[in-house]
């Protein structure tokens, strides 16, 4: 079978235009997703379709599911798989899109560009000793979770569909086979700018750099050095997402340089997941033996890609060696400061503080120290914070907690703001629901294994407010049973 071209473009709502193939021809390679045997859609994102200006009427029967298999390639895409590197675990490696195909960019009714991938499509170019293939499972893992941090107001990554395929697929067993149709912003990551750079094009460098400004940051077009203020643009975005991963207690996983999408949204989501009790050496892939990648380290890593990141980029910000390294290695080194800075903003908000007093950094330090002595639930204390009740944990017990609460409650003394005014901001910060994963798992194991979607549906519907504090939503916030606290992730391959 052959994928067929679609006539009904428009009643769809379709509107590709792809300017990344006007890219130099290294970056990518023009092909077809692999048609699949018996598509059927499985999940199907409405609200955001409606957004991108798609109808999902159109949609949502068997041109859907032909569209987000690959089986139908709709009007005015023009199907590509993207080249890239990347370190992963800190070791250089040729990559690729090797099971995703990118469809082409949508332009929404407001002139929004998105980029239309579908993960799981067949192999490619690029594919190496994969199958080209994606489970079930995983695919679904991501819809969840990257709905999930929308709602959060987390950039990411979002999912539009989930179709499965009618194959198998074979991990260590036999798995349902599907699809995901991801949006994205793009699919610029730093292991794209690292393809190049290995292969040492300069031009090309310089090329993609200044789509990515055009693209991301047109503002940056005419400032002097304006491959320098990328890269700081790049640092500020980034900075900014990890400080509102560790603000909601989650951890990615597997931040390879691949992983790391320019613009600044959370991309590829494989072996993530979220806090339950607070330990900043908290990892649950099961291949992070190490833990390169826990909760507590990603701020770092985030500064050691930035640094993979600048390198790529020295030749374009002068053209003297010595004065281009001065120039990235001044850029790379002011992260931590300006990290900090969107960390404490990002956590005395977390704690109901309007003003700046120097001895936050210490009261928030002391208040993690006291979470994680007493195994504290991460979510739930800060909601327990700003509650008028006092909570029935061991946390809220501790000598030491109550010392330290007291000071906060002090502090919240000593700006202009009342108290119920903390509530409020605090109420806004903390979420009251995240993707737990024992509830994440319960999800999947109703689709994969009985063919049940209501669960994950239920599940979707109640992660969609997650700073509401509904009562009918009780069951979502209680932490596992300790039965169900040796949580691991698997690469999603
Ligand atoms: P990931 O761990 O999903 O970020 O993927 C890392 C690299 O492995 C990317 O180049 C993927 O395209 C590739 N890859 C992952 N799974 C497969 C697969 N089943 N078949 C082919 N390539 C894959
Ligand atoms: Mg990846």
């Amino acid at each position: 079978m052959t994928a067929e071209n679609s006539t009904t473009a428009t009643e769809a709502g379709w509107n590709f235009d792809n300017s990344y193939v006007q890219l130099p021809e290294s970056l990518y390679a023009r092909l077809n997703p692999v048609p699949v045997r018996e598509p059927r859609l499985v999940v199907f994102n409405r609200l955001l379709a409606e957004s991108l200006g798609l109808r999902p009427e159109a949609l949502a029967g068997d041109e859907g599911a032909a569209i987000f298999a690959g089986n139908r390639i709709p009007a005015g895409a023009e199907p590509i798989a993207q080249a890239y590197a990347g370190h992963q675990f800190g070791s250089f490696t040729i990559l690729g899109d090797g099971r995703a195909i990118l469809l082409g960019e949508q332009i929404t009714p407001g002139g929004e560009r998105f980029d239309i991938q579908l993960k799981g499509s067949g192999r490619t170019p690029f594919s190496r000793r994969g199958d080209g293939r994606a489970a079930l499972g995983p695919m679904l893992r991501e819809y969840i979770i990257s709905e999930a941090m929308h709602a959060l107001g987390i950039p990411t990554t979002r999912s539009l569909a989930v179709v499965t395929t009618g194959e198998q697929v074979f991990r260590e067993t036999p798995l349902p086979g599907a699809i995901l149709t991801r949006v994205a912003a793009s699919h610029i990551r730093v292991g794209t700018f690292e393809f190049l750079a290995a292969k040492g094009d300069l031009e090309s460098i310089r090329a993609l750099a200044d789509y990515t400004i055009s693209r991301h940051f047109p503002d940056l077009n005419g400032t002097e050095n304006r491959f320098l203020a990328l890269l700081y643009r790049v640092m500020e975005r980034q900075a900014a997402l990890v400080t509102k991963w560790l603000e909601v207690g989650f951890i990615h996983g597997v931040m390879n340089t691949d992983n790391m999408s320019l613009c600044g949204e959370t991309i590829d989501y494989g072996p993530c997941a979220f806090l339950d009790t607070y330990d900043p050496a908290t990892v649950f892939s099961s291949i992070d033996q190490s833990g390169r990648y826990a909760y507590g380290n990603q701020s770092q890593i985030v500064q050691w890609n930035l640094t993979r990141f600048a390198e790529t980029l020295l030749p374009l910000l002068h053209e003297e060696q010595d004065q281009a390294i001065r120039l990235a290695q001044e850029a790379v080194s002011a992260f931590p400061e300006i990290f900090l800075r969107c960390r404490l903003a990002g956590i005395r908000a977390k704690l109901g503080l309007f003003t700046e007093e120097s001895a936050d950094l210490e009261l928030i330090k002391e208040l993690l120290n006291c979470m994680q002595q007493n195994h504290a639930d991460y979510t739930n204390t800060f909601r327990d914070l700003a509650a008028e009740t006092v909570a029935e944990t061991a946390l809220f017990r501790d000598a030491a907690f109550l010392k330290w609460q007291r000071r906060w409650q002090e502090r919240l003394t000593r700006q202009p703001q009342s108290v119920e005014e903390s509530r409020t901001l605090m109420r806004a910060q903390n979420p009251a629901v995240i993707p737990r994963n024992h509830r994440v798992e319960e999800a999947l194991e109703a689709a994969v294994e009985r063919g049940d979607f209501t669960v994950m549906a239920k599940l979707l519907e109640v992660l969609s407010q997650p700073y509401a504090e509904r009562a009918e939503d009780d069951d979502y916030r209680s932490p596992p049973e300790p039965s169900a606290r040796c949580y691991q992730t698997f690469c999603g391959t």
